[in-house]
């Protein structure tokens, strides 16, 4: 039988609805036994993510769509035109990602069936990896800037070993680096870094302040402390650093106003003033709507959140002096 788009609406608003109590059943629960929700992590246990392996075709470094406006790319002045990507999937787990959908377009074909769990669950390593780091010919991109990474964070536990390996063999050939991460386990290569001060700027992502809300957005992600302390430490060591403020959530029941979550993360964002700073509204890619949607048992409306959200970015900024480049709505990555 072929459900009506009203009975449709209707079944997905009460789904969303008996989602919302047991989430807030839930977070009641672990308020009543721990003492905050910062070490919990809700229902994407770790121990569910599966393991694979694939075969990756140096060169390590492929042109990236989503910075050279040239190829069709929205250009995000994240790289010259590069990215370093080298694992299938991430276990960071953001709700709002949009790789899944890029790899599930892919389908099994490219790696295994592994790609069907859900995002965050999968992460598929190159078996070939020391082979394809010696093959890549790093000096070809001598000078130029590669974004590390753009479809998976380099810096997850099961990743930052091979990280190291990679950014010592490309450093030392002159590769420039835009080192994109959220993972503060990216701190104890700070000092190798810190020997190629001109080639590497070190960027972190923060979407909110509040913890609640980045536990069910971004729940294996270190918080928003733990991230800026990651730009801090950067900072300390004379490296260049950035901020993406992203992605911006409009107004939600567990935190009602985003400017004044903005406003919060502007005014920590000025006490450490780094080189680069960009902001971005959340945008609608694959299904990462109905995602967050699920997990925060509530619809999410955008409106004209993203111009009104653009012109507070930039007062904000401008009240501690600062300036930052806002990145709007694009549709073709
Ligand atoms: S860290 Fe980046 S790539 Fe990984 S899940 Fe989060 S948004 Fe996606």
């Amino acid at each position: 039988m072929i459900e009506s788009t009203y009975d449709q609406e209707k079944y997905r608003k009460a789904a969303l609805k008996a989602w919302s109590t047991i989430r807030k059943n839930k977070i009641e629960k672990i308020r009543s036994e721990n003492e905050s929700l910062e070490d919990y992590i809700f229902d994407i246990d770790s121990r569910k993510i599966s393991y694979g392996k694939f075969h990756i075709n140096p060169p390590l470094i492929k042109a990236s769509k989503l910075t050279w406006v040239e190829k069709g790319g929205v250009g995000k002045e994240l790289s010259d035109g590069w990215a370093l990507n080298y694992a299938i999937g991430c276990t960071h787990a953001c709700r709002f990602c949009y790789v899944d959908a890029i790899h599930k377009r892919y389908g099994e074909r490219r790696a295994g069936p592994l790609v069907n769990k859900s995002w965050g669950n999968y992460l598929y390593l190159p078996e070939n990896i020391e082979e394809a780091i010696e093959q890549t010919k790093w000096e070809k991109w001598k000078g130029i800037e590669v974004m590390m990474s753009s479809t998976h964070d380099a810096y997850i536990p099961a990743l930052a070993a091979t990280t190291r390996k990679i950014l010592e063999k490309a450093l030392e050939a002159g590769v420039r680096i835009c080192l994109q991460t959220r993972s503060p386990l990216s701190i104890k290569d700070f000092p190798l870094l810190s020997d190629y001060k001109d080639q590497v700027r070190v960027q972190v992502s923060i979407a909110t302040m509040n913890h609640e809300l980045s536990r069910i957005i971004e729940p294996r992600v270190a918080t928003p402390d733990a991230r800026f302390n990651i730009l801090s430490k950067a900072k300390d060591m004379g490296l260049t650093t950035g901020i993406i403020i992203a992605p911006i959530m409009p107004s939600l029941k567990i935190r009602p106003s985003p400017s004044d979550d903005l406003e919060e993360i502007v005014k920590r964002v000025s006490l450490l003033k780094p080189e680069n700073i960009y902001g971005e509204c959340l945008h609608t890619r694959g299904s990462n709507i109905t995602e967050l949607e699920s997990m925060l048992g509530e619809s999410i409306s955008m409106g004209n959140f993203d111009l009104v959200m653009e012109k507070k970015f930039h007062n904000e900024l401008k009240k501690y002096g600062m300036k930052g480049r806002w990145w709007k709505e694009h549709r073709n990555h």
